[in-house]
C-alpha cells in the first residue's frame, strides 16, 4: 500500500441489531466498498434506537475519522431516532423540507395509498444538513460535517443502503478524496478444502503487513481467499500465485457460488446435465437452477427418495437395493447412470446418503453420504462423511459437494 488510507468508522443504528434479532450485514458491506475507494474502516460500531448515545456516536466517531457512514433508523416510527440524534450531535434542530414532503406524499399517491400522518416525519431534517435521494424507498438519507468528518446517513433497509451508496455516496466520496489510492479486489474461491490447509499452503503470503493483504473466509465449505492492494497489477499477480498453488481446489477467480461456476462450465461446454437425488431432495437441481440461462443444459431433477422411486425413475435395480442397500456406491452409481440415460443428458449425479439426525447404524453411521457422476465413458464414485453436521447443513454441502464433483468429472481432476 503506497499510501495511507482515508480512515473511516461504520455506525449500525437499532434496537434489533444490538438485541440479536438482526445481523448487521450493511456495515460489511459498506466497508468492502469504502475500501474500493480507498477509504478504510478502522471502526464499526453498533448502537441501539437512543437518542442520547447516537448523537454520542456521532460526535465520537467525528473526531477520529474523516468519514462516517451510518445506516438505519429513519423511518416513520417513534422508536427511529437517527434523526434527532445527528441533529443532537450538531447541536441543531430540525427543519421542515417541503419537497421532500412532496416526494413522499407522490410516492404514496402513485401506489394509490392513504398517507400515514407518521411519515411527516421523514420530510424533516437536520438543519445544515443535505439530502440523499432515495429512490428505492420513502426515507430520505443525508450528509452534514461534524468536526470536519463528512457523514452519510442512510436507511437500514439493505436494498435502499446500496443503491444510495453506488449512486451517491461513492461518487462524493470519489470527488472529495480524488488522490486516495483505488484498492483492487481479486477473489479465488474453492471448495472443499479446510481453512488450515489453504493457509498452510500460502502462510507466506498472508504474513500481516503484506501487501497486496490476503485473507481467507470459509463458509459452508466454500472458502474466499481475497487479495487486495491499491497496486492492480500486484493484486492481480498474487491471486495468480494463490489459485496456482491451490490447485485443483480453486473453482473460480470470480466471487461467486459453486453452481454458478457449475453452470457456467456446462454452457461452456455444451454440456446437459441430469441430476437424481435422495437426500438432498432436489437441492442439487435447485443450486443449478438458481443460475440465469442454466436451462440450456439442466435437463431433469429427479428427486428419488423412495427406492420404488429408485426403481422406477432411474432403473436401479431391486436386486442391487436388496444386496447393497440405497446408501451405497453401488446405488449411486446407478442412480448417476439411470438419470443420465432416462434424461438423455451428456452428465448424470446420484446422490445418496444418511442425512440424520436418525436412521444411521454402524455400517452406515449418519452422514454417510455416496456421489457419482456419470459421463458417456465412465462413471466414477466418492464417498463421503459429512458426521456431525446438522441435517439441512448436509443438504446443501452434499449437494454442492456434488456439483464440484461434476467440475471435476467434466475438467478430468481428481475426485
Ligand atoms: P425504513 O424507512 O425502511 O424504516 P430505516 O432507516 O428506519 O428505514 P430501520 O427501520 O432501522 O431502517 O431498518 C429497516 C430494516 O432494515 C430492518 O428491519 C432490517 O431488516 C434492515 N436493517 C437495518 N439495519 C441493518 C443492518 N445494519 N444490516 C442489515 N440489515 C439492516
Ligand atoms: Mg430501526
Amino acid at each position: 500500500v503506497n499510501q495511507a488510507p482515508i480512515p473511516a468508522e461504520i455506525l449500525a443504528i437499532g434496537d434489533e441489531l444490538t438485541q440479536g434479532w438482526n445481523t448487521d450485514t450493511n456495515s460489511s458491506e459498506i466497508a468492502r466498498e469504502l475500501l474500493a475507494v480507498g477509504i478504510a474502516g478502522s471502526r464499526i460500531t453498533i448502537v441501539g434506537d437512543e437518542r442520547a448515545q447516537i448523537a454520542a456516536a456521532f460526535t465520537e466517531a467525528s473526531r477520529r475519522a474523516q468519514v462516517i457512514v451510518a445506516t438505519g433508523g429513519l423511518g416513520p416510527t417513534e422508536d427511529d431516532i437517527t434523526r434527532e440524534g445527528a441533529a443532537d450531535a450538531l447541536g441543531a434542530g430540525q427543519q421542515f423540507h417541503a419537497e421532500l414532503w412532496d416526494r413522499i406524499v407522490e410516492r404514496f399517491r402513485a401506489r394509490g395509498r392513504a398517507i400515514p400522518e407518521s411519515n411527516k416525519k421523514q420530510a424533516f431534517l437536520p438543519v445544515g444538513a443535505s439530502r440523499i435521494p432515495n429512490a428505492n424507498g420513502t426515507a430520505p438519507g443525508f450528509t452534514f460535517e461534524l468536526n470536519g468528518a463528512v457523514i452519510f446517513v442512510l436507511p437500514g433497509v439493505p436494498v435502499e443502503m446500496r443503491a444510495m451508496l453506488a449512486n451517491f455516496v461513492l461518487p462524493q466520496l470519489r470527488e472529495r478524496f480524488p488522490g486516495a489510492a483505488r484498492y483492487h479486489r481479486n477473489v479465488v474461491k474453492c471448495f472443499g478444502s479446510s481453512e488450515a490447509a489453504i493457509g498452510e499452503a500460502i502462510a507466506d503470503l498472508m504474513a500481516r503487513g503484506a501487501d497486496p493483504i490476503v485473507g481467507i473466509t470459509v463458509s459452508r465449505v466454500t472458502s474466499t481467499i481475497s487479495i487486495v492492494s491499491a497496486n492492480e497489477a500486484a493484486a492481480a499477480r498474487v491471486a495468480g500465485e494463490v489459485a496456482a498453488r491451490l490447485g485443483p481446489v480453486v473453482y473460480s477467480r470470480r466471487d461467486e457460488p459453486i453452481e454458478q461456476a457449475v453452470a457456467q462450465l456446462l454452457l461452456s461446454k455444451n454440456a446437459t446435465i441430469a441430476v437424481a437425488e435422495s437426500c438432498t431432495g432436489g437441492l442439487a437441481a435447485a443450486f443449478l437452477a438458481s443460475v440465469p440461462g442454466v436451462s440450456a443444459v439442466l435437463k431433469e431433477g429427479f428427486v428419488t427418495y423412495s427406492n420404488d422411486a429408485k426403481i422406477a425413475r432411474l432403473g436401479v435395480s431391486p436386486e442391487l437395493l436388496a444386496s447393497h442397500g440405497a446408501v451405497s456406491e453401488e446405488c449411486a452409481r446407478a442412480m448417476a447412470e439411470g438419470a443420465r440415460e432416462a434424461a438423455g443428458a451428456d452428465v448424470g449425479v446420484g446422490i445418496t446418503g444418511i442425512a440424520g439426525p436418525g436412521g444411521g447404524t454402524r455400517e452406515k453411521p449418519v452422514g454417510l453420504v455416496f456421489i457419482a457422476i456419470a459421463l458417456a465413458a465412465e462413471t466414477r464414485a466418492a464417498r463421503y462423511n459429512f458426521a456431525g453436521l446438522e441435517r439441512n447443513l448436509l443438504r446443501e454441502i452434499a449437494a454442492r459437494q456434488a456439483l464440484d464433483q461434476v467440475r471435476r468429472a467434466i475438467l478430468g481432476l481428481p475426485a
